[in-house]
């Protein structure tokens, strides 16, 4: 059965129009971006589009070349005007750049993404913080799906800080038992094979096939890949199939859920500025 993450996406739209009324000001996402990363502007005009829709005010800080300085300097400028609610930086970054310290430097009550040390930080704490995206648009999907968490064995494949490791907390916060693999995990399968729910993130296609899976597995799929003008994800979605109970379509699984999640961010950040 398919996880349809794009039908939820649209549910998740309308209930955040809804809470956005009871909203008297309009809110403002501003999003910063470097460089000329072609996935990103796909990315950034998605984002655009349902601020729109949302009636979310949205501006993009667009620079071909930038010091790292000019970038702090416009981020701290961001954090000290009081029309803008929420802030992004679009990642990756240039090499050249600081990422860490380019998203410390965003307030952590207009971090957007949940990316700064202190939102993570909270994350690790289970405290009460800006959740990323991606993480938390899986987590609304299996719930949608009544897929509890709770004792379940979560294997999640990639530890980045914007999908993996935040996942990995929060997955915890939740009561699951979650082993986190990586490009360097000695046989992989072996952990993938015992996982009652796999999760993989690693930007590799297909990288998970019939054999690292057991029969009845729940699967969502984080990667997007782009092969033969095709979007596929990590996982051999055809060969799987038969022996998955769900599976996340790639796309229309998780990438519509991280867009909203952005968006449902922004009015965490209005309400934690005033303490709603
Ligand atoms: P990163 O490149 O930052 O991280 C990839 C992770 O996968 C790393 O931890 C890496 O291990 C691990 N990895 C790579 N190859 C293997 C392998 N052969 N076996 C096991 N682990 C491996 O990627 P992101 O987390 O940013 O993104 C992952 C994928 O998810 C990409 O396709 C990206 O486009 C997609 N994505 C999709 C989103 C959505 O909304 N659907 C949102 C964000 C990302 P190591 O740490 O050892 O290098």
């Amino acid at each position: 059965m398919l996880l349809d993450g794009k039908t939820l996406s649209l549910k998740l739209k309308e209930e955040l129009r809804e809470n956005l009324n009871f909203i008297n000001e309009k809110l403002k996402l501003v999003v910063i971006s470097i460089g000329d990363d072609e996935a990103s502007k796909v990315y950034i005009n998605k984002k655009r589009l349902l601020a729109s829709e949302l009636g979310i005010e949205f501006l993009e800080i667009h620079y071909d070349n930038v010091t790292e300085s000019d970038i702090i300097e416009k981020i701290i400028s961001l954090n000290n005007d009081s029309s803008v609610t929420s802030i992004m930086v679009q990642l990756p970054l240039p090499k050249y750049l600081n990422e860490k310290r380019i998203l410390n430097t965003i307030n952590p009550f207009k971090d957007a993404d949940g990316l700064s040390a202190m939102n993570l930080g909270k994350l690790v704490m289970n405290e009460d913080g800006i959740i990323p995206c991606t993480p938390k648009g899986i987590v609304k999907l299996l719930n949608e799906y009544n897929i509890s968490l709770k004792g379940k064995n979560v294997v999640i494949v990639g530890r980045s800080n914007i999908v993996g490791k935040p996942l990995f907390n929060l997955l915890l916060n939740l009561d699951a038992t979650v082993t986190i693999c990586h490009s360097k995990t000695k046989n992989l399968g072996n952990y993938t094979k015992k996982a009652d729910i796999l999760i993989v993130a690693t930007g590799v296609s297909k990288l998970i096939k019939k054999e690292h899976i057991k029969d009845g597995v729940i699967i969502v799929d984080v990667g997007i890949n782009r092969e033969d003008g095709k979007i596929v994800g990590d996982v051999d979605f055809n060969d799987v199939s038969d022996k998955v109970s769900y599976i996340t379509p790639v796309p229309g699984g998780v990438g519509p859920l991280t867009v909203i999640m952005l968006m449902t961010n922004v009015l965490e950040c209005y309400k934690k500025q005033n303490k709603m």
